[in-house]
């Protein structure tokens, strides 16, 4: 065999073997081919979220009732939204590594939480296609991707959806919505994202694609300026979202960091 094709090989190999059977947060050698890219350790400290949610927003929650206090308080644009696992330790890692560690290669594992819980909530939704929450141009240059439209691939090609990132823009840089309470997040969002195609929104059922969920303020407002723009419904789904916990008296949300 020629050199050079001796080393594509073996670089292809590498490709295969390295992430396949090694946990992409412990890093540990795995046994087995993993779906989630995790040892059997790691993925038993995730919290999957199945029973007890929100039935609008998706979220985790400790109590019985059918909606969190959120979405009892406020307008909710999306029809509903969903999410894979609770954003606790293991699952802030692997968000972290997406966002700010350049792991792009995590994306495929995250599809895949995506493309299970869409077989759950969304089969039946019938999606035309889905819009990965779009970062500012020159946030994405510096990353040189966009976490979310890269853990929408692999769940785009599974449904066989596009993913459409022609359509909306973020045209102001907000605070971190992570630092901010509920009602200062609801405005941080406010002007920040325009339908830059309308016409191609009429009557559309819509996906929209994140990594994590904090609120859902940001999702709500993309919700909201594309069903101004005439789509048909709006739904929501991210690999993970923080719960609700009760401190002291009220139900508060958790204070996270991105
Ligand atoms: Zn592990
Ligand atoms: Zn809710």
């Amino acid at each position: 065999m020629k050199k050079k094709t001796k080393d594509f090989f073996e670089r292809v190999l590498l490709e295969i073997f390295v992430d396949k059977y090694n946990c992409i947060i412990c890093d540990k050698e795995l046994r087995d081919k993993s779906r989630y890219g995790l040892c059997p350790e790691c993925l038993k400290e995730m919290t999957f979220v199945k029973d007890r949610i929100c039935k609008k927003c998706g979220r985790l929650q400790l109590n019985e009732a059918d909606y969190c206090l959120t979405c009892q308080n406020h307008l909710r644009y999306f029809d509903f939204a969903r999410s894979c696992v609770v954003y606790d330790d293991k699952a802030k890692e692997i968000a972290r590594g997406l966002k700010f560690g350049h792991r792009k290669y995590f994306a495929k594992y995250v599809s895949n939480f995506l493309i299970d819980r869409y077989e759950e909530c969304f089969k039946d939704v019938n999606a035309d296609f889905i819009i990965p929450v779009p970062l500012m141009k020159k946030r994405q240059e510096e990353r040189g991707y966009n976490q979310a439209e890269a853990i929408s691939k692999k769940l785009a090609e599974h449904y066989d959806l596009e993913i459409r990132t022609d359509i909306i823009a973020k045209i102001k840089q907000n605070s971190e919505q992570a630092k901010l309470s509920g009602k200062e997040r609801e405005e941080n969002v406010q002007g920040v994202y325009q339908v830059t195609k309308p016409q191609d929104v009429v009557d559309k059922r819509i996906l929209i694609v994140d990594d994590v969920m904090t609120t859902g303020s940001t999702l709500s407002e993309l919700a909201k300026i594309l069903i101004k723009a005439k789509a048909k419904n709006v739904y929501a789904l991210t690999f993970a979202s923080t719960r609700y916990k009760i401190t002291g008296e009220s139900l508060e949300d958790d204070k996270v960091e991105l």
